[in-house]
């Protein structure tokens, strides 16, 4: 298993990719409402991205045929765009990539469609707050073991569940690098971290039990019980003491303030 160092210089090609890529998750983040497609979120997504340079990381990536990964309510993960409107009440996980001179950024965000269940706003919260309570893990000295641990305690303490088949992943001149990074685990198992890995952190996380299953579509990966699901992922460099957290939600939460404003 090859784990990348990243230089200082690569790093910053990360983070610059990483700007693009947030910038573009603004974009869409504008216009999610009731009655927009998800294939209009992924039209204006790519759009964006090219017009800033960069290539989606996720087109053609295994054949995959889209910018976004589009995965309302009980869909998990890589959910792909459709002419089906949001609906009020929905909950839209949106995760793009962005491959910038040379390297790949990768994150997720989960937007409210108007008015939602608060069970289900809560379970949004609480997967952000995931998320960063793995990135405090993410410094150099830890174990790969470290980071899950702290996910999965994290919700589980809220009653929530962690899904086991997909995980976070190495990312750099590869849209997934190793490691594999659970978002479940034990304290002091696993890879050991070094300064310069990047990492893509990425909790998914049930409101219902942690199974899920694959739609016959070949991508799509949803909920068994069909209860919501919530993913939020950032990419960051291992830094001693503390990691260096390279894409951004700013301009997201900027776009949100401002339409709900
Ligand atoms: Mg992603
Ligand atoms: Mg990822």
């Amino acid at each position: 298993m090859a784990v990348y160092i990243k230089t200082e210089e690569e790093i910053e090609l990360i983070r610059e990719s990483g700007v693009i890529l947030g910038k573009a998750h603004a974009e869409v983040a504008k216009l999610i409402a009731p009655g927009v497609t998800t294939k209009e979120l992924d039209k204006v997504a790519e759009e964006f991205i090219r017009d800033n340079g960069g290539i989606p990381s996720f087109k053609g990536y295994s054949g995959f045929p889209a910018t976004l990964c589009v995965s309302p309510n009980e869909q998990v993960v890589h959910g792909m765009p459709t002419d089906e409107p949001l609906k009020d009440g929905d909950i839209l996980s949106v995760d793009c990539g962005v491959f910038y001179k040379g390297f790949h950024s990768d994150s997720a965000y989960t937007y409210a469609v108007g008015e939602v269940a608060p069970e289900v706003l809560r379970l949004m919260e609480e997967t952000k707050n995931s998320l960063y309570k793995g990135i405090e893990q993410a410094v150099a000295g830890n174990r790969i073991g470290d980071v899950g641990f702290a996910i999965q305690h994290y919700v589980e303490s809220k009653g929530y569940s962690v899904v086991r088949e997909l995980v976070g992943h190495g990312v750099g001149k590869q849209l997934h690098e190793d490691p594999q990074v659970p978002n479940y685990g034990r304290r002091g198992q696993g890879t050991k971290l070094k300064e310069g890995v990047v990492l893509a952190i990425e909790p998914m996380i049930n409101l219902g039990k942690k199974e899920v299953v694959h739609e016959s579509d070949g991508w799509t990966i949803r909920t068994r019980d069909r209860k919501a699901s919530v993913h939020f992922e950032h990419t960051v460099a291992v830094m001693k003491g503390q990691a260096d957290v390279l894409t951004t939600f700013e301009f997201i939460e900027q776009a949100l303030s401002e339409k709900n404003g």
